[in-house]
């Protein structure tokens, strides 16, 4: 007895389908470990953010969102390069990924707090901040807890870089001359306005180099 045509047709469709099930659920899985987010596809949040971040005249690229493990990631973020000044453009060093409404944030500071402060205390202003990086995935020192770091919600600031080319640094600069220190505390003063957390030298002696600067509705500032 020969099988119809119609019938053979049928049997390798229904096969095929078979395959195919079974087959997809692997793929979405993989694609779900990955973490990651195409820019394309940005939450409205991520969209809003980066928009008005662009609107401060910063440089900045977005990054997908990644999760790395143990509570750290990294998500609605952007590699910042550059805040957008009143006259010009200050360059970031050394940020890695950093949450965009944290950059936000700071840009609001490098041009409302530190750029006028050095323009008024030391006489020439800012062209660069040097940091220490934003994204790390660690606890608070000495506890258990996550530190806003292992989110990139946390960045560490070391140096200021003016026009004329003076640096000052937070760790010379605490007990350097009058108006270094001047600066540096008024800088530190305008941050606690802008930022939830803000750490510096007299906080304690994992801070003696920088000053911590991080998002948040807190209003923590030592
Ligand atoms: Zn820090």
């Amino acid at each position: 007895m020969r099988l119809q045509p119609a019938f053979l047709a049928f049997l390798l469709l229904a096969l095929a389908g078979c395959g195919a099930v079974p087959g997809s659920k692997p793929t979405e899985r993989v694609a779900r470990q990955a973490g990651s987010v195409p820019v394309a596809v940005a939450r409205p949040e991520v969209r809003q953010c980066q928009a008005e971040l662009g609107q401060t005249g910063s440089r900045f690229s977005p990054l997908t969102d990644r999760f790395y493990g143990a509570g750290c990631s990294t998500t609605n973020s952007v590699s910042l390069q550059g805040v957008g000044g009143d006259r010009g453009e200050f360059t970031v060093t050394n940020l890695g990924a950093v949450a965009c409404p944290l950059a936000n944030t700071f840009a609001a500071w490098a041009r409302y707090g530190v750029d006028r402060a050095a323009r008024q205390i030391l006489g020439s202003p800012l062209v660069r901040i040097e940091t220490m990086g934003s994204y790390s995935c660690r606890n608070v020192a000495g506890t258990g807890r996550l530190s806003a770091h292992s989110r990139a919600e946390a960045i560490d600031v070391s140096a200021f870089v003016l026009a004329d080319g003076r640096r000052i640094s937070v760790l010379s600069g605490w007990n350097a001359s009058r108006q270094e220190r001047e600066f540096l505390q008024v800088i530190h003063k305008s941050a606690c306005k802008r930022f939830g957390t803000v750490l510096g030298p007299d906080y304690n002696r994992a801070h003696h180099d920088h000053f911590h600067l991080e998002h948040g509705t807190g209003s923590f500032c030592r």
